[in-house]
């Protein structure tokens, strides 16, 4: 018989404090995201019993559906995918991070979204760190005027960046990318005089969430490696 979803979950929780011990960090610094995509809700009922709080989905759909399914009120959500600003309205009630916002105008809709439900959403700012995907993130170059538009924003608390490396299972490829990461992170830590939040990196999945660890991730998204297959 193949793994149990159960097995699966501890054996990354494992790796995880495997590749904290190698890169001597605490564990406790890392959040660890199950990305629930397509599988069933039965999946994520089952981690949440076994204490996993952090859930992620890519599609503002698929999130809104899940937060009404399962409307335990310890679960923080989070939206991970290519954001459409036309679809903020539909998470903003219950969303607690947005991971992917890469514009001004998603951040401008957020703050609208967020003020009107009067509550806080975490956001980070996705950079593009991989040649691969042009679509994904702002350029290097942008991250400025976008953190510095963040600073002004009262309900959305803009709280670090997020990156997707290059899809491959080469190490070699993807730690300079998440290095770049955690080099811009650092960077931009200084403006307005350090009153600029970057305390989050988000990188890492299941192909390469150890070397993430090693290059200072604070949260990792990984969902093959703890719901099985990829069916999507
Ligand atoms: C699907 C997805 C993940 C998880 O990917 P796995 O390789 O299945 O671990 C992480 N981040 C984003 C943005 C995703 O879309």
């Amino acid at each position: 018989m193949s793994e149990s979803i159960h097995e699966r979950y501890q054996n990354i929780k494992t790796r995880i404090a495997d590749a904290c011990k190698k890169a001597d960090r605490d564990p406790s610094e890392i959040i660890l995201i199950a990305v629930s995509k397509l599988k069933p809700d039965e999946d994520v009922i089952e981690l949440l019993k076994d204490g996993q709080l952090h859930f992620g989905e890519n599609r503002a759909k698929a999130l809104e559906d899940r937060m009404t399914a399962i409307p335990d009120e310890s679960i923080q959500w989070h939206f991970i995918g290519n954001l459409q600003t036309n679809k903020i309205k539909y998470i903003a009630h219950r969303v607690n991070w947005i991971q992917s916002v890469h514009k001004k105008k998603a951040l401008k809709e957020i703050e609208k979204r967020a003020a009107q439900e009067n509550r806080t959403i975490n956001t980070l700012i996705q950079v593009n760190i991989s040649e691969e995907d042009q679509k994904s993130g702002c350029a290097p170059e942008d991250l400025e005027k976008i953190l510095q538009y963040g600073q002004s924003l009262k309900h959305t608390n803009v709280c670090g960046l997020m990156g997707m490396a290059t899809y491959t299972d080469d190490h070699e490829v993807v730690r300079p990318e998440f290095k770049l990461l955690k080099q811009l992170s650092e960077e931009h830590q200084h403006l307005n005089d350090g009153a600029v939040n970057l305390q989050h990196i988000s990188m890492g999945m299941t192909n390469d969430f150890d070397v993430a660890i090693e290059e200072g991730a604070t949260i990792v998204r990984i969902g093959t490696a703890i719901f099985g297959e990829r069916n999507y």
